[in-house]
């Protein structure tokens, strides 16, 4: 037992040797792996809860990395923001995925269903980077991509105690035509009344508020905290967006509770940008 015990301690030390190495591998390989593209992005749709059409996707990046294989934003966005390649990443993955807006539309030429939208989250480095509303607006136009097509997802916790001249660039981007959505909504703990004075048009629920809608009957307490934050949204005309729906039981429960827009595996898994296409094509002929 008691070598067990040793050889268990052992494969702990290594294992987080092995981690450690790997975090400053990887922070280190950040940089070339941009150069070389590395990253990729999936797209996840958001569904209108109403009639269950596809308004449009969120744009979650991975990194295809040589020797680790797929790696999640949660393995190296901390890392990209602690040594600032967030900005240089956090700018591809705008031009990406909005010369991807771009193509779907071009597909959908011709067809009179709504544009499909797109979500890109945006770092608390970003929001703080001088360049952010001159790379933004040159991004679109070189696209061609009407702003109002565009939602930029900034957490709740980035904006919480924002002053001023954090929220300028936001505004001036949401004066444009541009969407701010709150993401993670609810976990952040901002004083409600705070919300009007912030530039969003859209509160994204955090998933902590769904998963407790999973059993049925759902927790009456969770019920009633998202109908009060989905009349509280309306009456200041903001939209409401749920995520991590995982199940038609909760998606019929937040349509009722009155949220707008959803996304979850319930609909559909990130993936490849056709993929996300053919979804959308697919609900608009059925
Ligand atoms: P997020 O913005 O809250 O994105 C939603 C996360 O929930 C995604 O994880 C998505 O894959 C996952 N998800 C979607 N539906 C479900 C569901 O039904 N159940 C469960 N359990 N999970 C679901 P992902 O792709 O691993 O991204 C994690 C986080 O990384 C994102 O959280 C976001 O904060 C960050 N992130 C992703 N892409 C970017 C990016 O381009 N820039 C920045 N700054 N952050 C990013
Ligand atoms: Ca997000
Ligand atoms: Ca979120
Ligand atoms: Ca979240």
């Amino acid at each position: 037992a008691k070598s067990a015990g040793g050889n268990r301690y052992e494969m702990a030390d290594e294992e987080a040797d092995a981690r450690a190495i790997t975090r400053h591998g990887l922070t280190t390989a950040l940089p070339a792996a941009l150069e070389r593209g590395e990253f990729f992005i999936e797209y996840q749709p958001l569904v209108h809860l109403g009639d269950g059409s596809v308004s449009g996707a969120e744009a979650l990046v991975r990194w295809s990395h040589p020797q680790h294989g797929v790696l999640g934003p949660d393995r190296f966005i901390q890392l990209a923001e602690r040594t600032g390649l967030i900005v240089p990443l956090g700018r591809w993955v705008l031009e990406e995925s909005v010369r991807q807006a771009c193509r779907w539309q071009e597909r959908n030429a011709g067809d009179t269903t709504v544009p499909l939208r797109i979500n890109v989250n945006l770092s608390p480095c970003q929001l703080t980077h001088p360049g952010l509303v001159s790379d933004t607006v040159e991004i679109l136009e070189r696209a061609g991509l009407a702003p109002a097509a565009l939602c930029l997802e900034v957490t709740e916790s980035a904006l919480i105690g924002a002053d001023d001249d954090l929220l300028k660039p936001l505004r001036r981007l949401a004066e444009m035509g541009v969407d701010i959505a709150l993401d993670d909504f609810g976990t952040g703990y901002s004083n409600l009344a705070n919300l009007r004075r912030l530039p969003v048009s859209v509160l994204k629920l955090d998933r902590s508020f769904t998963q407790g809608m999973q059993q049925f009957p759902a927790d009456p307490v969770d019920l009633k905290i998202v109908e009060g934050i989905v009349s509280l949204a309306h009456s200041l005309d903001l939209a409401v967006t749920v995520e991590g729906v995982e199940t038609g039981v909760q998606a019929e429960q937040l349509r009722e509770l009155g949220c707008d827009t959803a996304q979850g595996w319930y609909y559909a898994r990130p993936g490849p940008p056709d993929r996300l296409h053919d979804l959308a094509l697919a609900d608009a002929t059925s």
